[in-house]
């Protein structure tokens, strides 16, 4: 069992194993354990095989990629092509990918491995990874909680050694939080820093896809392969790509931190993750950082600002999915209008539906200035404040969640109650800024607690050699 790609490549390096025991190994432990667990939907075992004995070849030669014996795996959202694509959805039965992501082009083509498609919540859109047409995924700590989401079948694929490390998405958290109920790391880039040609759209103006590793080296290691212009992405940014593997190594100077007074004093937020939160702030202070509480007193307006803005997002990219062209199609209709009906109401879930109406209401001709309009200013003023709270402090603490994992079922009547668990992520989405989630530590039920570091707009390096430092840290 490796836990990181250094340790893979290390043990590649001596002989001690080849791609292909790896891959193999990897398959066996998903033939054990993903029956209870519900992580992966489906792997390309003989594919991958086949992949790993070229890259062997390759090793052998000496012309092998930068990530040569990497075994991924993908969200359900993110196209690998002529593989099968379905966001956790009924509405994309049967659907397959006709092109691949541009990051998954930019790892295939280091010789990272594609192990499968992973569960996840329907489209991206909840905290738990229970919405899904395929069942809930569980957390491989402990099966009767939840591993957050919705990104919950990668980070639970990484925690079960399932595979080296996965591709979320994070439009709100869902990268960060199952990393941190899952006891990982989980890295949100700078909104447009990796290319979302080839990711299936929730709220187009947030979504950001993600690594879920169990360190932070490996997490930096594949954004510097993802990262960079696209020219089928026309958000992707052309900032200049920085070596962030190298970066990660050096030691962050000890500059200034912030942490949101509210996120560690508000009732919401359970003590134990409070008490593991400020003896992290604790030790940096005694390594030297300044750390200093600041008020955010818009944090009550940031889910508000959150749902309205990503469920108007959400009803246009999902009008697509209407039956006509692709996937489900209601064998019950009788004439167009009833297709559409049928196709959506009986393939999309729940949750789904109610974002769409959600979203259309918002949009709608005598709301829309009302809800949208307004959404769209209150997003501008978190995030002026959040940048001039960067422009001061080197970087921005707090728990990536108020609560470690929850049980199965715990908030699944409850919308707003799960909505709340995001409340410490979201804004980084609202405001475009890179984060990451890293483990402090676990309650004493055993659970993981994260920590979420926020950076500035494009300073990934900097927030991963801080978080390399604060990780190796809390785990002394
Ligand atoms: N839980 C949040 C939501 O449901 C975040 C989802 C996400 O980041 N994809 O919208």
């Amino acid at each position: 069992m490796y836990r990181s790609f250094a340790d893979i490549r290390t043990a590649l390096s001596q002989g001690s194993t080849t791609v292909a025991s790896l891959v193999q190994h990897y398959i066996d432990v998903v033939a054990q354990r993903n029956g209870e667990l519900n992580a992966f939907l489906e792997t390309y075992n003989e594919e991958a095989l086949q992949q790993a004995h070229q890259i062997d070849q390759k090793i052998a030669d000496g012309r092998a990629g930068r990530l040569a014996g990497m075994v991924i795996g993908l969200k359900d959202v993110i196209c690998y092509q002529n593989h099968r694509l379905q966001a956790a959805s009924r509405i994309l039965d049967g659907f397959h990918s006709q092109f691949s992501a541009t990051v998954v082009e930019r790892l295939l083509a280091e010789d990272a491995i594609i192990l499968g498609r992973q569960n996840c919540d329907e489209f991206a859109m909840g905290s738990s990874s229970e919405n899904s047409a395929f069942g809930a995924v569980r957390n491989a700590a402990d099966i009767n909680r939840v591993p957050g989401g919705s990104s919950g079948g990668s980070a639970v694929a990484v925690q079960a050694h399932m595979c080296t490390a996965s591709l979320g998405t994070d439009t709100g958290g869902s990268v960060r939080q199952p990393a941190s109920f899952c006891g990982l790391v989980g890295v949100k880039p700078t909104y447009g820093r990796l290319s979302r040609h080839g990711l299936l759209a929730y709220a187009s103006s947030f979504d950001c896809i993600g690594t879920l590793t169990h360190t932070v080296e490996d997490a930096a290691l594949l954004l510097e392969v993802m990262a960079g212009a696209d020219n089928f992405d026309s958000t992707a940014s052309t900032q200049p790509v920085t070596p962030y593997s190298k970066q990660v190594e050096e030691q962050p100077k000890r500059g200034k931190v912030a942490y949101i007074r509210e996120t560690v004093e508000s009732e919401g937020v359970s003590s134990e993750v409070k008490e593991h939160i400020l003896r992290a702030i604790e030790m940096l202070r005694s390594e030297g950082f300044t750390v200093e509480a600041v008020d955010f007193p818009l944090l009550e307006y940031i889910l508000p600002t959150y749902y309205i803005l990503t469920t108007a997002e959400a009803s246009t990219n999902l009008a697509r999915y209407d039956g006509v062209r692709y996937g489900y199609r209601s064998p019950r209709a009788t004439d167009l209008e009833s297709l559409y009906k049928l196709t959506r109401s009986e393939a999309f879930g729940k949750e789904v539906q109610r974002r769409i109406l959600l979203g259309t209401f918002v949009l709608s001709a005598s709301y829309y200035d009302a809800y949208f309009t307004k959404a769209q200013r209150v997003r501008r003023l978190i995030m002026e404040k959040t940048k001039a709270i960067l422009a001061e402090y080197d970087f921005i603490l707090s728990p990536t969640s108020p609560t470690t994992a929850f049980r199965v079922g715990e908030l699944s009547d409850n919308p707003l109650q799960m909505y709340l668990a995001d409340i410490f992520s979201v804004q980084a989405n609202v405001a475009g800024i890179p984060a990451i989630s890293i483990p402090c530590g676990n309650d004493t039920e055993g659970m993981s607690i994260g920590l979420q570091v926020m950076g500035n707009f494009f300073e990934e390096a900097k927030m991963l050699a801080f978080a390399r430092f604060l990780m190796e840290k809390c785990a002394n």
